[in-house]
């Protein structure tokens, strides 16, 4: 989704969507049989990152969600849902709705609601509750290795003794503790398994839902000068890392709402970046800040109340911030989706910023940054002076987590515009160097770019890079799947040859 190369480079030869974990075993053994390399999805939504694409052209795609979609359980008590590939987070919500357990449990969503909950754990994507690293939230997997084998991690391991023999190990009844406790026993092992189909395919995986707090209250703070971010990033680290803040709160540059509420065409005919004069005036005119704070407060009145009066206070030491509530501004169309985001409801609207260009398509450059005001400022400065010089605005945003941010730029381009692609190409690029030179890396990244950002984690010689290949190496010796992930190849391949040129 949304090429950067020419559409039918990363192309799939053919795409099977298997039935059932057998089927799944089955078809790992004929692509060793055949040395055919097989590339597993879940819904294929991975937007910016290169969608259901495969890295090595001509691999075939294994669509993990469509056939293999239940909602195997939803524990009240325990309070998580064990998953296939298959299940998104708008499914997962309209479970909970049907069945009348919003009351009780509600699930973490990411901005687009139509993902798998599999999918982006395993890419270890993020969503906006207080249980928005979604990684962290799930527990236990089931996955089929290259050859074939098939392993529950962590509790999972331990059989359940009323499960029946005679079943096959898929179907058999799990260890009722599977889903409530991460690690059983020895090495832990579900890292392997995430961002990099290193070595199997998940066909099961549980996830934790967080309990209805009983209470909830989104807002919005704005900030009108563009010299503030470093103060706000100062203001929110104590009260993140304090759990204050009690989500995954964002803070967003005007562009992104604006993208998100019309398209450039509306604010200029310009090629030109728009200038700081020209942005100031789309932020008083949506009536927005430089900088957007979206968070949400969680759990009964009195408790809200608490966490408001401390979250006030500090943000108004910033000049001119301003503090609304979704009702107070009807018109703001990113406060009422994000109104619904944070409470786990998910939407389809929030992408709409792609269409600040013509034909609009996207690249996300996603550094992590410390909670920091000195690194937001100079993460902000180099992205912004970067995206000009090639000709973009910037447009972006700070996803708060526990200890650092998630600094995502969306770099925005016209996809029919050839020379525009490649600028797009060749900005990333540039920026994913300048960052390794400042000690700044990505925490995901598009297909095309898999190899460069894996090539700056190059701590001692490569060792980690070492490691990698020498898991893959031993556990999927004919390197069948996902070769290339991550930057990952396997023996057979000759990784130099499988380089992407920077047009
Ligand atoms: P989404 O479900 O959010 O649409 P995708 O299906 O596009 O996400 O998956 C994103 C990436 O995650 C894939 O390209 C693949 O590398 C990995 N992935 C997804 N599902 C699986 C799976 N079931 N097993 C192994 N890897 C997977």
């Amino acid at each position: 989704m949304f090429h950067v190369l020419d559409e039918d480079y990363f192309v799939s030869s053919a795409v099977v969507a298997p039935r059932n974990v057998q089927d799944v075993q089955a078809i790992m053994r004929l692509c060793n049989d055949f040395e055919i390399p097989l590339w597993p999805f879940s819904v294929g939504r991975n937007v910016g990152y290169g969608g259901a694409a495969p890295r090595v052209p001509g691999s075939v795609g294994l669509d993990m969600g469509k056939n293999m979609a239940r909602i195997l359980e939803v524990n009240v008590d325990g309070a998580y849902a064990l998953v296939e590939p298959g299940v998104t987070f708008q499914d997962l919500h309209e479970f909970l709705v049907k069945e009348n357990l919003r009351d009780r449990l509600w699930v973490d969503v990411p901005d687009l609601g139509g993902g798998s909950v599999l999918g982006n754990a395993i890419e270890r994507g993020v969503g906006y509750t207080p249980y928005g690293d979604h990684w962290m939230m799930h527990c236990g997997l089931e996955v089929v290795l290259p050859d074939g084998t098939l392993v529950r991690t962590g509790m999972g391991a331990l059989p359940n003794p009323a499960a029946d023999p005679g079943l096959p190990p898929h179907e058999q009844q799990s260890n009722p503790a599977w889903q409530l406790f991460n690690y059983g026993f020895g090495p832990y092992n579900d890292g392997i398994f995430t961002q990099s189909s290193l070595v199997g395919v998940v066909v099961k995986m549980g996830i934790w839902l967080m309990t209805n707090p009983g209470g909830y209250q989104s807002y919005l703070i704005t900030i009108p000068h563009d010299e503030s971010l470093h103060q706000a990033v100062e203001i929110i680290r104590p009260l993140r890392v304090g759990m204050v803040l009690q989500n995954v709160p964002t803070i967003r540059h005007v562009l992104l709402d604006a993208a998100v509420m019309g398209t450039r065409k509306k604010y200029s005919n310009s090629e030109k970046p728009l200038t700081d004069k020209e942005i100031d005036g789309i932020a008083a005119e949506l009536g927005l800040g430089r900088w957007n704070f979206y968070g949400a407060l969680y759990g009964p009145p009195p408790v809200r109340e608490a966490m408001w009066s401390v979250i006030k206070s500090s943000f108004s030491q910033i000049p001119g911030a301003k503090f609304y509530f979704p009702e107070d501004m009807p018109q703001n169309k990113v406060l009422q989706i994000r109104d619904k985001t944070l409470q786990g409801i998910p939407s389809m609207d929030e992408l709409k910023w792609v269409d600040w260009l013509p034909n609009g398509a996207h690249l996300f450059f996603s550094p992590i940054a410390k909670v920091s005001g000195d690194d937001a400022v100079a993460q902000y400065q180099l992205t912004r002076r970067r995206s000009e010089e090639f000709g973009f605005d910037f447009i972006g945003t700070f996803v708060i987590g526990m200890r650092e941010m998630h600094h995502i730029v969306c770099i925005v381009f016209n996809r029919k515009d050839h020379d525009q692609r490649q600028k797009a190409h060749r900005l990333i690029h540039t920026l994913i160097e300048d960052a390794a030179k400042r000690g700044w890396g990505e925490y995901r990244t598009h297909l095309a770019l898999m190899d460069q950002i894996a090539g700056t984690y190059n701590f001692n010689n490569n060792s980690l890079m070492k490691l990698n290949e020498t898991i893959k190496n031993a556990l999927d010796p004919k390197g069948i799947l996902a070769p290339g992930k991550n930057g990952i190849w396997p023996n057979s391949y000759d990784k130099e040859s499988w380089k992407i040129d920077i047009p």
